[in-house]
Formats: structure tokens, sequence, C-alpha cells
């Protein structure tokens, strides 16, 4: 959504008119400190938002992230006593404060339907909390495989174990019989003149394919550079959780289904080996065995998780040997081949069909967002709402261990509490409506913020405001290296000016530049040390994404991303609770001016 010029002009004006000396006016592109906001001293914040600003303390923040990692919650799982224990905690909390409601009708309950048969049941017109989500939960998969290999009369047959030579998790029960072709990486890339479908018919059959790209660990390699680094290792991380444009071009293609083949052998997608590859095993971040839960939306006929769209069966090297095998091929060769030149070494897989049958036991669940709303003072802006928002569940448990999820994200879950807070403790409204959302299911595939984003309580989002992962503080060194991970230009001489204690990496939607002149200013009442990125992908991560989609402007806010990510070892004692009354701080007054504009 493009902004009026003239707002944003005079906008600019303004800022810049009442901006101290710290900042840069005129950002040369030379600048290493150009995509950032350091500020240490402080100045007071304006009158009309100092209540609020003030109601938000590291000490509340620390007393109801206390309740929402406590054990008796175990873990927030989507769709768990604990999670709905969080869910009227914070529900309460709202009531409280004065928040009115911004959920579903109470239906009446189906016991007074019983007892009074006279009268049909009425709604009682009575709004809740609670925006009920029907889901899907996915029980079991059991699965069974094997090849067929056949050249003239001879015959041969190779069977494979699920868990141990491939893994394939559907939310259906499905059977799989095709022929199989090799694809390479799977790329078209006309720039390179690589094409790895060429000549090829791969409908309605299985490709094996290589995950990443070529020559992934050379820095030379035309995929570790420029357009194409950007379009298959989007910036940060977590957005790969997107279908990626190797997986839309399967899809195009019309293939039955991915055999994917992890490209370092490291991570060879045999799953006891991976285990034991895996890094920072230690008391802290045991191995546990098993699996999350898998819950997904339950939309009638529309799978619209598009990686579901095409099966995704991740297979192991020794099983691709195996397939490959039966035309004296091997996948080390092969790989070695493209790397070597750039050139398609796709083909047919001659005489070998792959059977696959997977069986899904599923149930019908049940879980909530929590929405809560203090209405714009404007009587025509109030039509328009910001949502502030951030998921309240978290991982659950597995067999004895649960995963408290302090930072990931009873940090952000906070948040959005004490932002509601402020707003109702300020004596002043803005003009335009605050939503406060609180998501269920971003674990499980953003299913909350999803859902919510079609069935919207005020029509109109002017922005959302995003918050995940805001208590923990980097290691300058690990500072580095997530820099380096996710592109950030970060010399010596910037990671030498950061303090780590107010480090908060900010991204935002680039069509909408007014947020980050909005954050830069309102930097100078909070202090912290940002990292500002402008990303014009309309794809992310949590749950700022299913906004980008629906072109909604958005920020969203992360601080660290330590070892403790998505461990049992995420806890309340490691987070940093000034940090988080800094951001929480930063988010109430940008919600505040953005709403007020
Ligand atoms: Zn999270």
């Amino acid at each position: 959504m493009k902004k009026n010029t003239i707002i944003f002009l005079s906008l600019c004006l303004l800022f810049f008119s009442i901006l101290p000396g710290q900042q840069e006016t005129s950002a040369e592109k030379s600048d290493p400190l150009k995509d950032f906001s350091l500020v240490k001293e402080t100045q007071p914040a304006p009158e009309k938002v100092k209540t609020g600003l003030e109601s938000i303390t590291a000490e509340d923040a620390v007393a109801y992230l206390k309740f929402l990692t406590s054990d008796l919650l175990e873990g927030r799982d989507t769709a768990s006593p604990g999670f709905y224990i969080a869910a009227h905690y914070t529900a309460s909390m709202f009531e409280l404060w004065g928040i009115k409601p911004a959920g579903d009708i109470e239906r009446p309950q189906m016991s007074r339907y019983f007892m009074r048969r006279d009268s049909s049941p009425r709604p009682t017109g009575k709004r809740t909390y609670f925006q009920n989500i029907p889901m899907i939960e996915i029980l079991g998969n059991e699965g069974s495989a094997y090849a067929e290999y056949q050249k003239g009369r001879m015959k041969q047959t190779k069977s494979f174990n699920q868990d141990t030579d491939y893994t394939y998790y559907a939310s259906e029960s499905r059977s799989l019989s095709a022929p199989v072709v090799f694809v390479g990486y799977g790329i078209q890339e006309p720039s390179l003149k690589l094409d790895e479908y060429k000549g090829l018919d791969v409908k309605d059959k299985f490709i094996m394919m290589l995950s990443e790209t070529p020559g992934k660990d050379d820095p030379e390699s035309p995929f570790n550079k420029g357009e194409l680094k950007e379009k298959y290792y989007p910036q940060r991380r977590r957005m790969r959780r997107s279908s990626s444009p190797k997986t839309e071009l399967a899809m195009e293609q019309g293939a039955l289904a991915i055999l994917l083949v992890e490209n370092s052998p490291e991570n060879n997608g045999d799953v006891p080996q991976r285990t034991i590859n895996r890094s920072a095993i230690n008391d802290e971040r045991p191995i546990i065995p098993g699996h999350f839960r898998r819950i997904s939306l339950y939309e009638r006929g529309n799978i619209s998780r598009s990686w579901e769209r095409i099966p995704t069966i991740t297979i192991s090297r020794a099983m691709a040997d195996d397939l490959l095998g039966f035309n004296g091929l091997d996948i080390t060769s092969l790989k070695n081949n493209i790397e070597k030149d750039l050139k398609s070494q796709s083909r047919v897989l001659e005489g070998v069909t792959l059977n696959i049958k997977n069986k899904a036991e599923t149930k019908l669940v049940n879980s909530m967002n929590v929405l809560g709303i203090i209405e714009g003072s404007d009587p025509e802006l109030k039509k328009e709402a910001i949502v502030i928002g951030g998921h309240l569940d978290h991982l659950g448990r597995r067999g004895d261990y649960i995963y408290n999820g302090a930072d990931d994200n009873g940090s952000g879950s906070v948040g959005v509490m004490e932002i509601a807070e402020a707003f109702a403790k300020n004596p002043i409204k803005p003009k335009r409506s605050i939503i406060f959302a609180l998501w269920t299911g971003e674990e499980k595939g953003l299913l909350g913020s999803r859902y919510y984003v079609t069935h919207p309580f005020i029509e109109k989002t002017a922005v959302n405001l995003n918050l995940d992962m805001i208590s923990r503080t980097y290691e300058k060194e690990r500072m580095a290296m997530m820099a380096r991970r996710w592109g950030i230009q970060m010399s010596k001489e910037v990671l030498d000016k950061i303090d780590a204690d107010r480090y908060v990496s900010l991204s935002y939607d680039a069509h909408t530049p007014q947020i980050e002149q909005i954050i830069r200013k309102n930097n100078d009442y909070v202090g912290l040390h940002i990292h500002i990125s402008a990303s014009k992908e309309a794809s992310g991560g949590s749950d700022h994404a299913p906004f980008a989609t629906q072109n909604i402007p958005w920020a969203f806010f992360i601080a660290a991303m330590t070892e403790d990510y998505h461990q049992p070892s995420d806890t309340v004692e490691k987070i940093n609770a000034k940090l988080m009354e800094r951001i929480i701080r930063m988010t109430y007054l940008t919600a505040f001016e953005l709403a007020d504009r």
C-alpha cells in the first residue's frame, strides 16, 4: 500500500527538524551505519503518550512472563490445556484493563440447549475475547515404500523404511506410484544457461532433487551473489518456511512429488544420522526422540499451505543411491558433475518405478486467537485498525521435556499484553482503533494469523506490528555470525559500536517508508540499537507474513536468535528484561503514532 507522497514529505520535514544531532540526516551510501539507529541518551517522551509509556515496565513484563512460561502451561502447545490456560489468562488481563473483546459472539452452551428444549438456543449476543479456529491434527503416519526395476525380463525390487530411509509427513492418506526422473538441483536459470528440466517430461512423475543450489560452499558461485542469492536464500533464515522457487517450479512442471536429497552430506536425510550430527548437544539441548504434534487449518477443499500442494519426501543419500544405482549412477558423481561446469545431468531413471503408500490418521481440534480492541477516537478513522500481534503458542512438550518458550514467544506475548495495558491506561486515545492479538498455531505454520487475515475483526488493517522473540541478548561473536548468515553488512567498526544489551533487529514493509521514519524518531525516547531493513518480499516466517501477502504494511521486531531457539533451554531466567521493556515501549510509541496520523 503506497501512502500519499505529500504526507510522506511533510512527515520527513517534521522529522528532520526535530532530530537531535546524533542521527544522520543525509545517509551517504558509504556510511556503514546507514542501516542502524544507535541511540544511547534518551529524551522524555511527549505528554500525550507518557502515561501509557510509563506503565510499560520490565518488572510487569517479567511477572506476566513467569506465569506464561511456568511448567503448569506445559509449553503452550496449540490445542492443548496449557494453551487454553494461557489464552484465558491473557483474556482476563485484557478484561481487567478494560480492553473490549474482539473475538467470536458467545454461543449457547449445549447443556442449556438440552435442558430447555422448549426454546431454541439463541446467541447471547455477548462478544468474547476468543476467535475459535477449527483445525486438523495429524495423529499418525504409517507408510511403506518400494522401488521396482525392470529391464527386459529382469525384474528387481527394493523396499525402504519410513523414518530411516525417507520421511514423509502428509495430512492425508495417499498412494503414489510413478517413474522417477533425476532433475539435479531442479533449477531453471536462463542467465546461466542452466535448465535442469530441459527436454524432460516430469508430469505426474517423482522428481529426485538435491536441496539448496550448486556451489553452496563456494563464495564465487553465481548462486551466492546478487539476485540469485536473494532468490534462493532470502535474507532471513526463518522466512524459508514459505515455498521456495524450486518447489514452485516443480509444481509448474506438474511433478507428482519431490524426492529431496540433502545437498550437504552432513545432513544427509538419514534421520538417526542427522540427530547424531546435530551440533551443540548437551544436557540443556538434549536429543529428544519423536516429533512435535502436527496441526493445520481445517479448510475444506482448500489446502492453502503451498508446501502441501506437492508432496515433498526427504530421502537419505543411501536411498537416492539405491534408486540411481539401478541405472549405474550415484548421487555424489551426479552432484560433482553439475558443480563442475553447471551443465544439466538430468535424466529419466530407465525402468524404475517407485511406490510410496502413506496412511494418515487425523482428528478435528479447536484452538483460538485472543483478540481485544481499543476503539479509535476519530469517528471515521476508527474503522481502520493497527493490529499488534505476537504468538502465544509454543512447542509444548515431548516426553519429560517441556518447551517453556520464554523468548519464543512468551516475550512477544507479554509485549502485546503490556501494550494493551498501556493504551488502556493512557488517557488520550489515538484516532484509529488498536487490536491486540495473541495468535495460536504459529509454530504449526502461522495458523492463527493466517486465519485472522481472512476473518478480521475490523475489515481494514492499516498496519500489522509483530513481536516474536524480543527478550534475548546476543554474544558479539554470534551476532557477527548471524549477520553474515543473513547478509547484513556489519563491519568490525560497526560491531564495536553496538551495545548488545540494546540490540534489536527490525524489518518492515519497504512500500511503507514512514514506518522507518517513525521508528527512528521514537528511538530517541527508548534508546535501542536497531538494525533496520526494508523488505519488498511479501513473505516471512512469522505472523506478519499473512498480512504481507494481503498487501498490508507490516513491521517485525526480533532481538536475538540464540542457541536456545526451539530448545527446552529457552527459559525465563535467561531473558534481558530491560531490553524487552525498550522494545515493547518502542512498539507502543510506534503503534500510537501510526494510529494517530
Ligand atoms: Zn516464534
